[in-house]
């Protein structure tokens, strides 16, 4: 039974960058309340080592990073908005730094005593372009941004409160067209179900790596947003281009951990574990080839030689170099026992980053009004069929911007009625939570071994019926027992799968990230087309 309704003007799900840059702005017009499922620092952000892509230097250009994009993206990025988000990534990047965002700067080399930013280079870029903050660079803007949240009296944080469903106008059966009003969010410590109403209601909850077995992703990120939008009516597309980062440490200790393509981009080399290098032998760019191509080339090999990891090889920098611009890539190593100045750090591929979701425009607004999408729940048309390195943090605070601008210039929304409490019905408390568990392990091994880098038809059509057939199982268990975390995450996952699945199923070519053997070339008459789910009824 729910026991209070919150009433804000700006309901935020999500703690990130994209949820905390949107707040910043938002609170200048309204009172805004963040939802976070776990603490606030708990996100993705909080993991991105390589940096955030933007054009700062003399050397580079706008016209450059719009080129390298749509390159990347495989012939299905949308132009304008890629040229849209390039050419306002350096007003954003100041505002981070006004935010207290301290990126790495480095002497300029003909001027001593003089500095500039350190521009990095990764994967895709033909320049360097990528502020870092040395290799924790999401640490350091969560930092920021929190610190800034904290000195808002009007956003308030609501942390270890998960958002389970949004509440729509339709669904409570009020009259007029449909508007997204609020949301059911569970307080974990709890267990009660809160109504937080709210004028503008802003999805920034990041991305689905939990649904894959490997995953560089933390425990945060299980589609939670992808499923609540699509069950409330909103369009999701382009599921199906999941980027798998080629480099995650391979470790039995070790559950997530990114090795960064900044490590590449400073002169790395990918050998076998008989210490030859292969990338020579699948692309001209080798080690700086898109990230697509270098994680099917080391699946390719691994599947090649049977062994179960590969190595990536940066002995060839000098150890004080490393230290200094690795040091959390250096020290996390170190206590795994590597010591990556003096030998290989044995790496495998992981489910990385979700170029799809719910469908906005550049202001992120979704098909259905109230609601907004930013940041990695988003499909803006970015990033099209592959993301470039670094430009998911860009897109975030592009995006978080942008929507503010344009929630505060919408007339608000009074949300003048009550909104009805939870209804817990006649249920009881799960008695077997293993059910839970063992379906979670499922989903993720399933969609490991169906749905990973490499994809059939046949083997796409498995996953679904296994999916179809687990989601009838999980909605006995949501509708039967008082909800709790796992079950929640658990039906979001279960759903987020579902939708990549049928996204790859109906893309009958390879592009991309999506690699099918059964259509191994890109078909030129799906350029430009995006792969749009929307739930009937
Ligand atoms: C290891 C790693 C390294 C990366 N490196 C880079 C990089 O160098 N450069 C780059 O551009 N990108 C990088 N990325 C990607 C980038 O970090 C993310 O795309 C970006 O941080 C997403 O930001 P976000 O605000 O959209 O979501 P997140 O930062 O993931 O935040 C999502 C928030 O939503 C909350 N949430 C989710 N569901 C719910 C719910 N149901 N109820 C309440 N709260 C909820 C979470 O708890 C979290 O607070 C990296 C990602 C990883 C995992």
């Amino acid at each position: 039974m729910s026991t209070s309704v919150r009433q804000v003007d700006y309901l935020v799900v999500g703690s990130g960058i994209a949820g905390l840059f949107f707040a910043l702005k938002a609170a200048e017009h309204g009172r805004v309340a963040i939802v976070t499922k776990k603490r606030s620092a708990d996100s993705n952000t909080n993991y991105a080592q390589g940096g955030i892509a933007a054009v700062t230097s003399r050397e580079d250009t706008f016209e450059l990073h719009v080129r390298d994009t749509l390159t990347a993206g495989a012939g299905l990025c949308r132009e304008d908005v890629v040229r849209a988000i390039v050419q306002d990534g350096p007003a954003r990047i100041a505002e981070l730094i006004e935010f207290g965002t301290r990126f790495s700067e480095r002497e300029i080399p003909a001027e001593p005593g003089r500095h500039e930013l350190d521009l990095g280079r990764e994967g895709g870029h033909s320049k360097r372009r990528i502020l870092h903050a040395k290799d924790v660079t999401g640490r350091e803007i969560e930092r920021a941004l929190l610190a800034a949240v904290q000195q808002r009296p009007n956003i308030e944080v609501f942390e270890n409160h998960l958002a389970i469903d949004l509440i729509t106008t339709s669904k409570l059966g009020w009259p007029g067209p449909t508007r997204c009003v609020g949301a059911y969010v569970l307080a974990v410590e709890t267990g009660q179900v809160e109504v937080f109403a709210a004028g503008q209601v802003v999805l920034a909850t990041g991305g689905c790596g939990k649904v894959y077995l490997y995953t560089t992703n933390p425990d945060i990120a299980t589609g939670d947003g992808v499923a609540m939008a699509y069950r409330a009516g909103a369009s999701v597309a382009n599921m199906e281009f999941i980027q798998f980062h080629p480099t995650c440490l391979y470790h039995p200790r070790a559950k997530s951990f990114l090795i960064s393509e900044a490590v590449r981009g400073e002169g790395a080399l990918l050998r076998g574990l008989d210490g030859v290098e292969f990338m020579p032998r699948y692309d001209e760019r080798r080690e700086l080839a898109p990230r697509d191509i270098v994680a099917r080339a080391i699946d390719s090999e691994m599947k090649r030689t049977g062994s179960d990891h590969v190595v990536l090889d940066l002995t060839n920098r000098p150890a004080p170099f490393i230290m200094q611009r690795f040091p959390n890539i250096y020290r996390t190593c170190l206590d795994f026992g590597i010591d990556i100045t003096k030998e290989p750090i044995p790496v495998v591929p992981a489910a990385h980053y979700q170029c799809g979701g719910v469908v906005t425009n550049l202001d992120g607004e979704t098909g259905l009004p109230g609601l907004s999408a930013i940041g990695e729940v988003a499909c803006t048309g970015l990033h099209g069929a592959n993301r470039l390195a670094s430009n998911s943090l860009l897109e975030a605070v592009v995006g978080a911007h942008r929507t503010a601008l344009r929630c505060r210039a919408e007339a608000s929304f009074p949300v003048d009625r009550t909104i009805p409490p939870w209804q817990t019905g006649n249920a009881v408390n799960p008695d077997e939570m293993v059910v839970v568990s063992h379906m979670w392990d499922e989903i993720r091994r399933l969609m490991w071994d169906y749905v990973g880098i490499v994809r059939t038809d046949k083997r796409l059509q498995r996953a679904l019926n296994r999916l179809i057939n687990l989601q009838a199982e999980i909605q006995e268990y949501y509708w039967g027992y008082t909800v709790n975390g796992d079950l929640l995450e658990l039906r979001n996952i279960a759903t987020t799968a579902e939708l990549i699945v049928r996204c790859a199923m109906q893309r009958k070519e390879s592009r991309g990230l999506h690699y099918n053997l059964d259509h191994p070339e890109p078909d030129p008459v799906l350029a430009q087309q995006d792969t749009v789910l929307r739930r009937e009824g």
